[in-house]
C-alpha cells in the first residue's frame, strides 16, 4: 500500500494561522489571515502543521478581547487553564514521537504573555521570560529538545531564518 505521508511536523500556535484570535488592534502588518510567510515555508517543505490552541481566546471564550498584559493575565485560574491546554498539547507531542516522527519545532509569538518565548513587552520595557502557556509546555518538553522558535512579528526574519535552517538540517 502507498503511503506518502510526511513524517515532519511543527507546532504553531493558534494565531499563525488565523489571526483574527489576536487580541484587539494586534494585526497590523500585510498579512490578513496566516502569518503567510511561516505557512508557506511549512507547505512548500510539506511539513505537518499542528495549530496549538490559543489559550486566551478560550479562556475569555471570545474571539473578541482588548489586549492586556502579564499581570491581569498571570492568575490562578488562567495559570490552571494553561496547564491543561499545555497537557493536551504535551499528549500530542507524545504521541507524534512515540510514532516514529520528528517535531522540528513548535513556534510561539514575542511579546504574547500567553506564547512568547524570549521576551514580554511591560510597562518597564522589555523583560526576558516566557509566556504563561509555553512555559508550561517547555516544562513538560525540556527532556525532547524541540526547539522552539520565538515569532517576533514586526521583524519575521529572524525566526523565519532560523526554521528554515532547522527543515534544512532535518531534510538533508
Ligand atoms: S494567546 Fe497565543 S495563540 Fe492566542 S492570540 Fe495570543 S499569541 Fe496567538
Amino acid at each position: 500500500m502507498i503511503d506518502n505521508r510526511s513524517p515532519y511536523f511543527v507546532f504553531v500556535p493558534f494565531c499563525l494561522l488565523a489571526q483574527a484570535y489576536q487580541a484587539k488592534g494586534l494585526v497590523k502588518y500585510e498579512w490578513k489571515s496566516s502569518i503567510k510567510p511561516f505557512i508557506d515555508l511549512l507547505m512548500a517543505n510539506d511539513i505537518n502543521i499542528i495549530q496549538m490552541p490559543c489559550a486566551e481566546s478560550s479562556y475569555k471564550k471570545s474571539l473578541i478581547r482588548e489586549p492586556m498584559g502579564l499581570k491581569k493575565y498571570n492568575t490562578d485560574e488562567f495559570n490552571q487553564h494553561c496547564e491543561e491546554l499545555a497537557n493536551n498539547v504535551f499528549e500530542e507531542i507524545k504521541q507524534i514521537i512515540d510514532n516514529n516522527y520528528k517535531i522540528i519545532a513548535i513556534l510561539g509569538i514575542e511579546q504574547s504573555p500567553s506564547c512568547c518565548v524570549n521576551y514580554i513587552y511591560t510597562n518597564h520595557g522589555n523583560e526576558r521570560r516566557k509566556g504563561l502557556f509555553i512555559q508550561k509546555l517547555y516544562d513538560k518538553i525540556k527532556d525532547y529538545n524541540i526547539p522552539i522558535i520565538g515569532i517576533n512579528r514586526k521583524y519575521i526574519n529572524k525566526s523565519l531564518k532560523e526554521l528554515e535552517s532547522l527543515i534544512k538540517k532535518i531534510k538533508k
